[in-house]
C-alpha cells in the first residue's frame, strides 16, 4: 500500500489481504474460547470450534496455492467455509468472503473505495442468505454500522488506516449492542427472550474480521 495522506492513491493489494484472512485465521484460533462461552450461553456452544475449524482449512488452502487476484482468492476463502463448516456460521461467513471478491472489480488490487464496494457487497451477501434485519442479534449488527462508518469516514476524507480503525469501532460496538436484544435469527431465537443479556457470538467474531482489517493496514 503507497502511503498517500489522502486516500485516493492508496492501493490494497491481493497479498495484503491475503495477509488480513490470515491475520483472522489467528485472531480466531486466539478468541476461540471466547467465541465458544459466548455460543454456549445461547448457543450450542460450538461458534469458536467452528470458525477455528474452517479459518485452519483457508490458511491450509492458501498455503497450498494464493491466488494472485482477490476474487479468486475470496473464492477460495469463502469456498473452502462453506465446505468444511456447518451450522449457520460457516455458511454466512463463506458468502461473506465470496461477495467481497465479487465486489473487486479490478482483480489485483483496490482503491479504498473499491474496498467499500467489497465491504457492502459481503454484507448484503450476509442479509441475503440469513434474512436477517438489523436488531434480530446477529453478525449484522456487528456488520451493518461497520459499512455505515466505512463510508461515513471516506466521506469525510479519513485515510484508508484511520477509515479502517472507525470500522473496527464500530463493529465493536454494534457486537457489545447486541448484549440487551432478543434474538430473532438463528438458534439463539429458540431461547426468545432468555436471548436477551449475552453477547451474540456472530456479531463478536465480525468485529474481531474487522478489528484484523484495521491491525493490517494501521
Ligand atoms: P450455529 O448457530 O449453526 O451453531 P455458529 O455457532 O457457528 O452456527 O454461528 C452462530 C452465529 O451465526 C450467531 O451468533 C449469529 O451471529 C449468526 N447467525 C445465525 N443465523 C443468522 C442469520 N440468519 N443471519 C445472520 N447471522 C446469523
Ligand atoms: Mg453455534
Amino acid at each position: 500500500m503507497s502511503e498517500a495522506p489522502g486516500t485516493e492513491q492508496t492501493q490494497i493489494t491481493t497479498a495484503e489481504v491475503a495477509r488480513w484472512v490470515r491475520s483472522f485465521a489467528d485472531a480466531v484460533t486466539e478468541a476461540k474460547d471466547e467465541l465458544t462461552r459466548l455460543d454456549s450461553a445461547i448457543g450450542d456452544a460450538d461458534h469458536g470450534i467452528n470458525m477455528d475449524r474452517g479459518m485452519t482449512a483457508v490458511v491450509a488452502a492458501l498455503d497450498a496455492a494464493e491466488p494472485t487476484e482477490i476474487p479468486a482468492l475470496m473464492r477460495t476463502v469463502g469456498m473452502t467455509l462453506i465446505s468444511k463448516v456447518g451450522g449457520a456460521g460457516g455458511p454466512l461467513y463463506g458468502t461473506f468472503f465470496l461477495q467481497f471478491g465479487s465486489g473487486a472489480r479490478d482483480g489485483a488490487s483496490l482503491s479504498p473505495e473499491g474496498w467499500a464496494n467489497c465491504l457492502d457487497a459481503a454484507v448484503a451477501g450476509v442479509k441475503s442468505r440469513g434474512k436477517a434485519e438489523p436488531g434480530d442479534k446477529t453478525m449484522l449488527d456487528a456488520l451493518l454500522p461497520a459499512a455505515e462508518a466505512l463510508r461515513a469516514a471516506l466521506g469525510e476524507g479519513a485515510s484508508f488506516a484511520s477509515a479502517l480503525a472507525q470500522t473496527a469501532d464500530a463493529a465493536e460496538q454494534g457486537a457489545r449492542d447486541t448484549i440487551p436484544l432478543v434474538a430473532r435469527k438463528g438458534r439463539a431465537s429458540y431461547l426468545g427472550e432468555r436471548s436477551a443479556g449475552h453477547q451474540d457470538p456472530g456479531a463478536t467474531s465480525s468485529a474481531l474480521l474487522l478489528r484484523c482489517a484495521a491491525e493490517v493496514w494501521a
